[in-house]
């Protein structure tokens, strides 16, 4: 969602004729776009924040934007007070603060039809950044901004507000000029992407979303995430398996296998809802091509788990060989739930070994699964050349890397595989 925002913000500089700098001491605009999930996101955010600091001394003119969710939806008068430096705070996905300011005095605003003209983007579209226009093969495109769920443990629904979708139509529109820019997938954003469409009545839900998106001519690959295990039901499952365009991965986090500490997380699902859902994707999708993955997330060490529940959750991951699961180390996040009213009483010595176990048993799933590839044809999408070798992506969203002198930027080809690894595979191209 940050680097969605991110590109927002700079679509929207370059729409008021400002450029992207090569060094930090050349800018006049500093835009900090910061995430708070877990601790060590606010302390890189903070440390970052206090580095800006003889930056602007030495150059006074600068303006420092601070965005995102250290600031919230809420004001910021404390931070005003600790930072007076920053010239302009906004909220998660506001470009409209920055505007403002920047735009109080000047008169030569570059219209945003003019450009859009220009680049002959049709009304509703978003312009990519310019470093990005005509290289970005996979854009992400929020669809369903805030939360509500208030999960005890996060500081998503403090911090980005309430949930609620944007139109289709905008959605649509969007897409639309995105692939006008080269973009050629869409990854479609959102807390909990599956209730897309509740709060406006006329429609559509994911699935009709999923459905008018499949028309867009040159759009090649849909994805979504993340699903919540109580709202990914059926019948999205049923126009995945469908459509063609849309790729058989599903992002579903679980965050702990045992029905005590998924409770005390309000999660609103059981660890039996869970493999039971398992189930219903991996055979909903069976006939995909090259089969389904399914991506998980999970917390260790939220107050008071017991090693017993730990243990639960080390069961699940083994009995379900899940394609990926991010792991996190639980740390108290401020207004939520849990960190008002239970205490954070695992030690992060035992965190630390609770996330390694998994983390060292999950690398054995994952390279286990991906070595089934081996020598097999599948299609990558390619995105970029990192230092010589072409990135892409299966439909599974397995990251592969080819060797060729040929331009492969945004092209979907055969390859086989002819190496695997845990976290990613190498391939020849056929
Ligand atoms: S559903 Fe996700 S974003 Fe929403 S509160 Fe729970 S963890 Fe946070």
């Amino acid at each position: 969602m940050n680097v969605a925002d991110s590109q927002r913000i700079s679509s929207t500089l370059e729409r008021l004729g400002y450029l992207p700098a090569a060094r930090l001491q050349d800018a006049d605009v500093v835009v900090l776009n910061t995430c708070v999930v877990r601790q060590s996101a606010e302390d890189k955010a903070l440390s970052w924040l206090h580095a800006l600091r003889p930056l602007k001394q030495q150059h006074p003119g600068i303006v420092i934007n601070l965005m995102g969710c250290l600031v919230g939806i809420k004001g910021s008068e404390k931070l005003k007070q600790r930072f007076p430096f920053v010239d302009v705070f906004s909220a998660p996905s506001d470009p409209e603060p920055l505007v403002a300011y920047l735009t109080q005095n000047e008169s030569q605003i570059l219209e945003q039809k003019e450009l859009q003209q220009r680049l002959n983007i049709q009304d509703g579209g978003f312009l990519l950044p310019l470093n990005e226009r005509g290289k970005l093969v996979s854009a992400y495109v929020p669809v369903v901004l805030g939360c509500s769920h208030a999960c005890t443990f996060c500081v998503i629904t403090y911090r980005r507000g309430a949930e609620h979708s944007r139109p289709a139509a905008e959605i649509i529109a969007e897409v639309r000029s995105l692939v006008q820019q080269g973009v050629r997938e869409v990854t479609l954003l959102g807390q909990i992407v599956d209730r897309y469409g509740k709060d406006i009545p006329e429609g559509p839900n994911l699935a009709g979303l999923l459905r008018r998106l499949h028309q867009i001519d040159g759009l090649e690959r849909i994805r979504f995430l993340t699903s919540h295990p109580g709202y990914l039901n059926s019948d999205l499952l049923d126009v995945v398996a469908e459509l063609p365009k849309v790729m058989p991965h599903i992002e579903v986090p679980v965050q702990a296998g045992d029905n005590e500490v998924l409770e005390d997380m309000r999660r609103g699902y059981t660890v039996e809802d869970y493999y039971r859902l398992v189930e219903n994707i991996r055979s909903t999708l069976q006939n995909k091509t090259p089969g389904v993955s399914i991506a998980t997330d999970i917390i260790v060490g939220f107050p008071g788990e017991s090693e017993a529940q730990f243990l639960h959750t080390y069961d699940l991951l083994k009995d379900l060989r899940l394609d990926v699961a991010h792991l996190a180390r639980y740390s108290p996040r401020p207004d939520t739930v849990a960190s008002r009213h239970l205490a954070d009483d695992v030690s992060e010595q035992e965190k630390w070994r609770r996330f390694r176990l998994l983390e060292s048993l999950q690398e054995g799933i994952a390279g286990e699964i991906n070595a089934a590839y081996l020598h097999s044809q599948v299609e990558v999408l390619f995105e970029e050349n990192v230092r010589g070798r072409w990135k892409g992506r299966t439909p599974t969203n397995k990251l592969v890397f080819v060797e060729s002198e040929e331009n492969l930027l945004g092209q979907i080809r055969s390859v086989q595989i002819s190496w695997t690894g845990p976290w990613s595979m190498q391939a020849i191209l056929i």
